[in-house]
């Protein structure tokens, strides 16, 4: 396998046409490559050509999850969604753009069971384990969306530049449908540059896991106020991050019967999310 480290955008873009994979940090890409779940001869890295840091309202996508936890200027529902994702370890290599284009955890996936989004006929985790998947948008793919920093990313009206467009970040995501069973909408060679997140009034990520530390998220809310008007995502609950109306919105859910009890925790977590981002 041979890695490339381009100088230019241009030279990045030339270098994906081919069926390259982009490289951040490293965290996602290399377990499934050593897993065989994605296929590669070379890997595009991309350190010198997308920007990272933090200036005003925008963040490179090549920041680290590290730099963004720690930095006063952040909105608090990003600061502490990306305090709470995985280890010390894992935040101080990933970037931003790399966790929100990871591949679901779902383990029948992971585990290369020929399930629907692998290109077969039924979801397994249906029919099996499924505690940790979705109760909304899991019609065809049970899974459930693994990025805290997405749900506060949508619930902040956070909006994303990429090398073909700008757009808002809910609008990277799709239910992955019969035809394509994907859940992003990312074209092929299209790269993640920069973040504009704007600031609010108010701003809240909590989250419940299996453990304190280290682990995905059962349910994430995020909250963030303003104008008068709050924003309420979630995240481990449906393929992609869920941008929620309101509280109410939770009682259109379609739950499995392992994953009911998720509502009953994202329906705790909306309440004290919303008392905290009160104005
Ligand atoms: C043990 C463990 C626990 C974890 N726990 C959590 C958790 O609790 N919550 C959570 O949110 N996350 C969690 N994660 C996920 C972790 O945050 C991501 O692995 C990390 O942020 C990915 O960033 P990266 O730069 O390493 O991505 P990479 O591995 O480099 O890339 C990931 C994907 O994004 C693509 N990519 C990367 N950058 C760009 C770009 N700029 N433009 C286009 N495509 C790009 C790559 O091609 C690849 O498809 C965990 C990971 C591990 C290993
Ligand atoms: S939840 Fe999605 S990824 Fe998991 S088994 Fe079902 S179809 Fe496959």
């Amino acid at each position: 396998m041979q890695l490339r480290r381009p100088e230019s955008l241009e030279e990045a873009a030339a270098a994906l046409a081919n069926g390259s994979v982009a490289l951040g940090g490293g965290t996602e890409v290399v377990p499934l490559l050593r897993d065989h779940l994605l296929e590669a001869e070379t890997l595009v890295e991309l350190r010198d050509v997308v920007p990272s840091g933090v200036e005003g309202t925008r963040i490179g996508a090549g920041t680290t999850l590290r730099e963004l936890e720690a930095d006063p200027n952040i909105p608090a529902a990003l600061r502490e969604a990306c305090r709470l994702a995985a280890s010390p370890q894992v935040r101080a290599m990933g970037t931003i753009g790399g966790n929100l284009l990871q591949a679901t955890r779902c383990w029948y996936w992971r585990l290369k069971f020929p399930c629907w989004l692998h290109g077969g006929d039924r979801c397994l985790a249906k029919g099996g384990a499924h505690r940790e998947h979705a109760v909304f948008g899991n019609d065809r793919c049970a899974s459930a969306h693994p990025s805290d920093p997405a749900a506060a990313l949508v619930a902040l009206g956070a909006r994303l530049r990429t090398t073909e467009r700008e757009l808002a970040v809910e609008e990277l995501y799709r239910l992955p449908t019969d035809d394509d069973r994907t859940t992003t909408t990312l074209a092929p060679g299209e790269l993640l540059l920069e973040l504009d997140v704007p600031r609010p009034e108010a701003s809240t990520y909590l989250k419940a896991m299996d453990r304190k530390l280290f682990t995905f998220p059962l349910v994430g809310v995020a909250a963030a106020r303003a104008g008068g008007r709050t924003r309420l995502a979630l995240a481990g609950v449906a393929p992609i991050p869920w941008l929620l109306d309101s509280a109410d919105d939770l009682e259109s859910a379609t739950p499995l019967p392992g994953t009911a009890y998720k509502l009953e925790i994202a329906r705790a977590l909306i309440g004290r999310a919303l008392a905290e981002v009160a104005g």
